[in-house]
């Protein structure tokens, strides 16, 4: 293993990752970075890494915190600044170069995780240590307790323990899953730019509103088209400018150039990936003892089993489709007002909705933008409510860059002055960005290494012609709040060890803290200040504001059953052994009907959020058979939405109390404790059913 090492030349010094960036909070140096830069890095990175793992490994001491633990949290320093580089670039700023490279290295990548993990001395050493804190030898602080508790249940959950012809398998298995999951990316990437819709007749774009005709021209242009509008496709089913496009024909377009993307043959077609990826995720989930790879990934989740996680799925199903039935009929009767006897199909249901919408609450999303200007919205929503709950500000460093000349970058004060970290925000959407909404760390905090946290989020926000102002619609409002709850998470973080920084918990924990700062978007104080109108300086009319608040159950079937959907397709194909999942790329389509209608959620004009083959979360990384965290986490939401009212609301001792039990602590305990500390009981379900309209059991 240590072989390696010695065919590994050293990194140039003038490399910029070679040492950590001496730019204010070690923001990485974007100017200085290179193409050329990574390989070498990432070259060097591993080799080191591996080489500090041996010398851990092979300590003949006696294993200590000190020695063991601390010493793995120090480890992989130059791997770690290189790769949160390059995935934030591959993610939002790529080029062909960089996702050769990036293929390239997955394989490489995976491999030596596994070299690390599947160490049997590392596995024996860790055991070693749990016998001395068990035999009163040693005593460990808490977070390095739990940090021993994670890296046990780790280890074995990578195999560590298999014989050698099973472990030799599994590094194929991992090897290969990660490539295929690059290459699901990629594709779909390709397919969704390949697949957005030129519109050459003007006629065709009636009711779209002015601001998106003209980044619908911009965006033709940009992609070289003389002539024409060129709707650009969001990664989900539901494309927004369904909700305005008059036109039936050309809303079936949009929606079917949406809906086949990824299973329409070509050379971007998925459905070999995706059958493949369940195939082997269920041979390595078997490998390791588990049934199938759904029973794995809870296995480590605050969930803990796929029984819990269907059961909350299967209690919320029926609720929700009822409840979309209904909104169905309703859109169904709008739309035979226009065109009689005609059946309501999924291309209508936004317009439909936005039709029946106004009728009922006399708002659209159209009359809204005006009044949610990007600029306003962060800075007197998004930064104000901050603000408020916790003290902390917010200054525009414009002498700090980004990777893109669109990203800002903001330093982040405490109430008292002191500079807590930086935050980044890249808004705009580009061809070489994937889509979507996240937030990811540049720099981990931690107190051992004394870094302080450098955050990113990105939005897909289509971008304006230059001088004109991004005018929002509501979701994306609610994305910026969402996406800026992680980095609070992130922020805020105020531990010891960097693998527990921050958003370091969970994957069905970590939406929580991101879906409560949602609140404060619907905030009267707040909703009173960042909406106002971009020219007229107007506030949004008050009685628009008690409308949007009356209207936020309107079209909540619809939302939870395209969800829900998606969530239960997740855990459908990741809870199959390996001899269930279909062999012919043909039969992805049956398989996916088969299992919405299983689940109860089978609703003609509701297809799920995401369909197999374009489900980018659970083939193309982090999220398989983990989709169905958004809910879990919105349990907690709901249930502290509750706290905070309870306890006065936007205030700085309730922020400051959510700051503390919660947000500053990371990954460095059982996350559900600091739930439980916070609210005193173990969550329930109650709130988020009446968040939602959905009566229990109905
Ligand atoms: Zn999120």
């Amino acid at each position: 293993m240590t072989s390696t090492t010695s065919t590994v030349p050293a990194l140039d010094p003038a490399n910029p990752f070679a040492t950590p960036s001496d730019l204010p909070y070690a923001l990485p140096d974007f100017a200085a970075i290179r193409d050329e830069h990574y390989l070498p890095a990432f070259e060097a990175g591993m080799a080191e890494e591996r080489a500090e793992v041996e010398t851990i490994v092979t300590n003949p001491e006696p294993p200590t915190e000190e020695n063991l633990l601390l010493e793995l949290e120090l480890s992989g320093a130059l791997l770690d600044r290189v790769s949160t580089v390059f995935f934030s670039r591959t993610s939002a700023d790529t080029t062909d170069a960089l996702d050769a490279l990036e293929e390239q290295l997955a394989p490489r990548l995976a491999e030596h995780h596994d070299a690390i993990y599947l160490d049997r001395r590392l596995h024996d050493r860790l055991e070693a240590l749990q016998a001395r804190v068990e035999a009163g030898e040693v005593t460990l602080p808490d977070d390095s307790a739990w940090l021993l508790h994670t890296l046990r249940r780790d280890v074995r959950r990578a195999g560590v323990a298999l014989e050698e012809g099973a472990k030799t398998r599994l590094r194929e298995l991992n090897a290969r899953i990660t490539s295929l999951e690059t290459a699901f990316g990629r594709e779909l990437l390709a397919d969704t730019n390949a697949s957005a819709v030129l519109l050459e007749d003007e006629a065709d774009l009636e009711g779209l509103p002015e601001d998106a005709v003209a980044a619908a021209r911009q965006a033709a242009q940009d992609r070289g088209h003389d002539t024409g509008w060129l709707v650009e496709l969001m990664l989900y089913s539901q494309q927004p400018v369904l909700a305005s496009l008059r036109r039936r024909d050309v809303r079936r377009r949009v929606h079917e150039a949406s809906v086949r993307r990824g299973g329409h043959g070509g050379e971007h077609d998925t459905r070999a990936i995706l059958l493949e990826l369940a195939l082997l995720r269920a041979e390595r989930a078997r490998l390791l003892g588990f049934d199938h790879h759904g029973a794995y990934v809870a296995d480590d989740s605050t969930a803990r089993t796929t029984e819990a996680v269907d059961g909350m799925l299967h209690r919320l199903a029926p609720a929700a489709a009822a409840n979309a039935r209904r909104e169905a009929a309703d859109l169904e009767r709008a739309l035979q007002a226009d065109e009689p006897g005609a059946t309501l199909e999924p291309w209508d249901w936004s317009f439909y909705a936005e039709r029946v919408r106004q009728e009922r609450y006399a708002l659209d999303d159209a009359l809204l933008r005006p009044y949610l200007e990007l600029d306003r919205v962060l800075h007197d929503g998004v930064f104000h409510a901050a603000t408020e709950l916790y003290g902390i500000t917010f200054t525009r460093r414009k002498d700090l860059v980004g990777y893109h000349h669109d990203v800002q970058v903001y330093e982040v004060h405490d109430a008292d002055g002191t500079g807590i970290g930086l935050f980044l925000a890249d808004w705009y959407t580009r061809a070489s960005k994937r889509g979507g909404a996240w937030m990811n760390n540049l720099v981990d905090q931690s107190g051992l290494l004394g870094d302080l946290p450098v955050v990113m989020n990105n939005l897909n926000i289509p971008k304006p012609p230059a001088d004109e102002p991004t005018l929002l619609s509501w979701d994306e409002v609610i994305t910026m709040f969402h996406e800026f709850g992680h980095a609070l998470h992130g922020l805020f973080s105020a531990v010891r060890l960097p693998s527990q920084s921050g958003t370091a918990v969970p994957r069905d924990f970590v939406e929580y803290p991101s879906q409560v700062n949602e609140m404060w978007a619907w905030e009267p104080s707040v909703l009173r200040r960042y909406a106002v109108h971009h020219e007229t300086g107007e506030p949004m009319p008050e009685e628009w504001v008690g409308t949007m608040i009356a209207s936020r159950q309107f079209n909540e079937g619809f939302s939870t059953t395209e969800y829900l959907a998606a969530a239960l397709l997740d855990q459908a194909w990741h809870q199959l052994q390996a001899d269930e999942v279909p062999t012919d790329v043909e039969e992805v389509e049956a398989f996916e009907a088969r299992a919405l209608e299983a689940a109860g959620v089978a609703v003609h004009a509701v297809p799920p959020r995401y369909r197999t083959t374009y489900f980018n979360h659970v083939f193309g990384g982090g999220y398989a058979a983990a989709y169905y965290s958004y809910i879990w986490s919105e349990v907690l939401d709901a249930d502290t939405v509750e706290w905070f009212a309870e306890n006065g609301g936007l205030l700085r001792e309730t922020g400051d109390r959510f700051r503390q039990a919660l947000l500053s602590r990371g990954g460095s305990l059982d996350v559900m404790d600091t739930f439980r500390e916070l609210r005193g009981r173990e969550p329930r379900i109650e709130p988020l059913l009446a968040r939602r309209g959905l009566a229990d059991g109905a």
